[in-house]
């Protein structure tokens, strides 16, 4: 599963950032995610579920702001959310588009302890 590893990721650098704050808990993770990195919120909840045992996450909040792909296009300037494989012009119908928005994959802010 995809979003395991990309929890693990978070995970990892959550618990370097506690760890460096010498915090002796977690609360919860914020974290952005882009449509575009093809995460499923519900399997990174239970992914997070899973890694965060036995850790000083275990029991925190995973806290997911998802993204809409965005982009702007080329021929008239237009800004428009779109959906994965449809990158086109909502104002003329260009697909020379260029992507702003959709790939994030960031933490926001942890809450520690
Ligand atoms: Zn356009």
């Amino acid at each position: 599963m995809h979003e395991m590893g990309i929890c693990d990721g978070i995970l990892t650098a959550s618990l370097e950032a506690a760890a460096r704050e010498n915090a002796s808990r977690i609360n919860s993770i914020n974290v952005t995610i882009g449509v575009l990195t093809e995460v499923q919120e519900d399997a990174l909840q239970f992914a997070f579920s899973v890694l965060t045992k036995d850790s000083i996450a275990e029991g925190s909040t995973l806290n997911v702001t998802m993204v809409p792909a965005r982009s702007v296009c080329g021929e008239c300037s237009a800004e428009f959310v779109h959906g994965r494989f449809d990158a086109k012009c909502a104002e003329c119908g260009s697909y020379v588009c260029t992507l702003v928005a959709g790939r994030e994959l960031q933490i926001d802010s942890i809450d520690i302890d």
